[in-house]
């Protein structure tokens, strides 16, 4: 069992640290939240008292901040230099690909091992174990992860080079959030037309337009499988977060010059559902009553 250092134990770092804590782990946790540090602590964690204190004689290093800035600041100030340089980082934020590939490139410089290991899944896939991990780094990085990663998760996939995971989660989420708003319309507009919309959900399903976002995540109560929309669009994954996974999705597509339509005007209309009309706490397909003109925030 090993000496881990966890920094980030929030809505989805706190679930994960425990999760390695049950699995035998020694985890000393930071947070600068008191509340996720006490939480921790109940979990099994260890408390430190700062992120350098955590990462003293850890064999391995997680972190699970909220951006870019949060995990330059952390790496650069209380990991790179102060962790033992035999300590295997893994970094399972959601940034941006740049940061990602600076830190790592930075990390490796000071003769140390990175990754990024950006998930797919939320709250509950992180309490419960079964989150996706894409994971950025060295083949050798790559398969010292892996053993920490799958105390955390179903999947564990080796998406290239560093940056390549973050790479592949905003490339996902883009097309989810496209394929989301493309699914709310077509329900809407099947509706107007007369359609009944469990009919047009059966349909549809078996047919070529069939794609997660109606057969697994109808954005309708009552038609397909629970959802979010059928707990009045609580829970599941916030259209904040979409939001900031498009943003990703856009810088990153402007830095390689891709031409991504689909997911500019994704981006516009998360904007507009999340951040003007107030609606970024609900779940992401909750779009669906800006779209019907239904949303009153
Ligand atoms: P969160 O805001 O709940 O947790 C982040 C934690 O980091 C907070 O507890 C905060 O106090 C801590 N923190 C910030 N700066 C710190 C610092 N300098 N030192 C120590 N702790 C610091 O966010 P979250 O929902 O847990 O998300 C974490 C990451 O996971 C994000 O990058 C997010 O995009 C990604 N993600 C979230 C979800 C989800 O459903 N919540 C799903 C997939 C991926």
């Amino acid at each position: 069992m090993a000496r881990i250092a966890f920094i980030g134990l929030g809505n989805m770092g706190g679930g994960m640290a425990a999760n390695l804590a049950k699995a035998g782990h020694e985890v000393v946790a930071f947070d600068l939240a008191e509340a996720a540090l006490a939480k921790a602590e109940a979990n099994g964690c260890t408390r430190a008292g700062s992120a350098a204190e955590a990462v003293a004689n850890a064999e391995a290093v997680v972190t699970m901040l909220p951006a870019g800035k949060h995990v330059r600041q952390v790496y650069e100030a209380s990991v790179i230099g102060t962790a033992p340089s035999s300590a295997i980082l893994i970094d399972c934020s959601t940034i941006d690909v740049a940061t990602a590939r600076e830190e790592i490139g930075k990390a490796e410089a000071k003769g140390y091992q990175m990754v990024d290991a950006p998930v797919s899944g939320g709250i509950a896939a992180a309490e419960g174990g079964t989150l996706t991990f894409m994971v950025g780094g060295t083949d050798d990085a790559f398969e010292r992860a892996r053993p920490f990663l799958e105390q955390m998760g179903k999947a564990v996939i080796h998406a290239g080079g560093a940056g390549a995971g973050q790479a592949a989660k905003i490339c996902n989420n883009m097309l989810l959030g496209a394929s989301m708003v493309a699914t709310c319309e077509t329900f809407v507009m099947a509706q107007r037309l007369g359609l009944d919309p469990q009919t047009f959900f059966d349909i549809a399903s078996k047919a070529s337009g069939q794609c997660w976002s109606m057969t697994t995540y109808c954005p309708l109560p009552g038609v397909g499988p629970q959802t979010p929309a059928d707990r009045g669009y609580e829970g599941g994954f916030a259209a904040a977060l979409m939001l900031k996974d498009l943003r990703l999705a856009m810088e990153a597509a402007e830095s390689v010059d891709a031409y991504t339509p689909m997911g500019a005007h994704a981006e516009e209309l998360y904007t507009r559902f999340a951040e003007s009309l107030g609606g970024g706490g609900k779940d992401f397909s909750a779009i669906i009553k800006m779209l019907d003109d239904s949303w009153h925030a």
